[in-house]
């Protein structure tokens, strides 16, 4: 059973069947000529899992692939905006996410998640979610000193003045992917370099084939 099933969520969905596709998981990535994947990034604040997703998304687009980037700033306006940073709301937010990846994966797409996701058992929930679809662990490894250094929204500064709470990397732990699919260190590379590791991994791999 999934970790995220609730018992209310069980008993909420006990009577709704599953409608099978008339469109198969298969017949799309036929379509789209590459396999569909999460590329979960994750890490600090700052440290760059939106810009290095986006530059990922990019290349893929480029290369004619589907790809698709859920933002967690962006999904925290609508689909989660009514989601705190609470410890069950953070879990809630992961757990949305992780559903709405799972669709993604399966129209075909590869689709890219940045959200700080500090929580080893979270991204693991989300792992097995995704079941026999390939979920990849992107540790954006950054510093916090080079994060808080280059604090993009100024929301380090806040959280040293404390107006900002709970805070991951202040006030509140990130527990850093012990064996992620992919560990990217962006102190000592830039944008394009990360980008094309990811794209190089998924090559490795074979989801992609194109050049
Ligand atoms: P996050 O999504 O992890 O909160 P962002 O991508 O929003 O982080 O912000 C990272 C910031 O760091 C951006 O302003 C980006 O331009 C900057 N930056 C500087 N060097 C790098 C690098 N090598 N890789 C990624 N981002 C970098």
């Amino acid at each position: 059973m999934s970790p995220y099933k609730t018992i209310e969520t069980q008993d909420k969905s006990s009577d709704v069947v599953w409608h099978q596709a008339s469109v198969s998981h298969l017949e799309r990535v036929a379509a789209n000529g590459h396999q569909g994947a999460v590329l979960w990034f994750t890490g600090l604040s700052g440290s760059g899992k939106s810009t290095v997703a986006n530059a990922v998304d990019k290349m893929l687009h480029d290369l004619g692939c589907k790809s698709y980037v859920l933002d967690g700033d962006n999904v925290r306006h609508g689909l989660n905006g009514d989601l705190g940073f609470s410890d069950s709301d953070r879990v809630e937010n992961i757990r949305r996410i992780g559903e709405v990846a799972k669709l993604f994966v399966d129209a075909g797409l590869l689709v890219s998640t940045a959200f700080i996701s500090p929580f080893a058992a979270d991204r693991q929930m989300v792992r097995h979610l995704l079941k026999d679809k390939p979920f990849i662990e992107v540790f954006i490894d950054t510093p916090l000193e080079v994060c808080e250094q280059r604090d993009p929204k100024g929301l380090y500064k806040k959280a040293r003045a404390g107006e900002i709470k709970q805070f991951t990397g202040i006030d509140s732990a990130y527990e850093s992917p012990k064996t992620p699919e992919i560990h990217v260190k962006t102190a000592t590379q830039d944008v394009q370099q990360s980008a094309q590791q990811v794209v190089d991994y998924l090559r490795s791999k074979q989801l992609i084939t194109q050049v």
